[in-house]
């Protein structure tokens, strides 16, 4: 059982969940504050266990786990929630009211479209098991939670998905951004967009201007991390979407199929992604995520198109 453990700023640690035996994949935080723990983005069901062994390493009692923050529910975000749940007697899931659905009844869509957008990935991911509806906080808005002494202010940034949060911590000026700030690449210093479909790039850009606003020092991305220069990071996502949307229009324009070619042509404008592209022999998963980020732009793209053609049709 392979998992490593990183105390990233004096009372929150990070655990490389290792999934599938890749690095630099997916993690999970963990914050402890006076007698009160709070865990963000518990990853897979499949490492669950990692969790708990993470947990008992550092000497954290799993009584005073108090909240597991979710910034939204897909599978390899918080698909361990409902197994974590059952160890943690005092403990309550936290998450956007549009969420609550897939957290009580993870098998009706969750499970379904998961399988259908990741197909084999999702049983690496493992499937989710529910969530008693009385251990759900839900919220709407901007609302903070207080864990010892800190505060959390759960943040709605969708884009990725419409429920989709971000979570402040204030006294440390640091943003976990979960999937609204892309990836990033600690060994290659690159970030990567996260735009699976069905991605909303006009919210997703709101959502970053949003993150902006905050001023972080660091994000804390669930891929990959701790990173420090957090509003450049953030300017550096926000460029890149463009980057990608741009060079995707032109994609479509020239009736370009193979996905090779298109990285290729994108990794034109966006050097990290040609850095990515040249030195990214590890990061199977990664590679694959590639793949789903085109099909995001095209989807959308594609949409656009035909919402155009509507109009033109109307105008007419
Ligand atoms: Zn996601």
């Amino acid at each position: 059982m392979r998992y490593l453990l990183k105390e990233e700023i004096p009372g929150i640690w990070f655990i490389d969940l290792g999934v599938d035996d890749e690095k630099e994949y997916t993690g999970s935080y963990i914050i402890s504050s006076g007698n009160e723990i709070a865990l963000i983005d518990v990853g897979p069901a499949s490492t669950f266990h990692k969790v708990l062994s993470a947990l008992d390493e550092i000497g954290l009692p799993y009584d005073n786990v108090k909240y597991i923050f979710a910034t939204h529910v897909h599978l390899d975000h918080t698909g361990a929630v409902g197994n974590l749940i059952k160890s943690f007697p005092n403990a309550h899931v936290v998450a956007h009211s549009r969420a609550l659905n897939h957290l009580i009844d993870p098998e009706d869509a969750l499970w379904r479209a998961s399988k259908q957008v990741l197909g084999f990935v999702a049983d690496v991911f493992g499937k989710p098991e529910a969530v008693a509806k009385e251990r759900i906080l839900g919220f709407d808005r901007k609302e903070i939670f207080t864990v010892g002494k800190d505060s959390f202010e759960m943040i709605p940034t969708p884009g990725h998905a419409s429920h989709h949060v971000c979570i402040f911590r204030e006294q440390q000026r640091i943003v976990f951004s979960g999937d609204a700030a892309g990836i990033y690449i600690p060994s290659l210093d690159v970030q990567l967009p996260i735009s699976t479909p069905p991605f909303k790039l006009n919210l997703a850009l709101k959502s970053i201007e949003t993150m902006i606003s905050l001023k972080p020092n660091k994000i804390a991305f669930t891929h990959f991390g701790v990173a420090s220069n957090g509003v450049l990071r953030l300017k550096r996502y926000y460029n890149q979407l463009i980057e990608w949307y741009e060079s995707i229009n032109e994609i479509m324009h020239k009736k370009m199929k193979d996905q090779e070619e298109m990285l290729e042509f994108i990794s034109k404008r966006d050097k990290d992604l040609l850095t990515f592209l040249q030195k990214s022999k590890g990061h199977k998963g990664l590679t694959r995520g590639l793949k789903s980020n085109l099909e995001g732009f095209i989807q959308l793209i594609a949409d656009e198109n035909e919402n155009v053609q509507i109009l033109d049709k109307y105008q007419n």
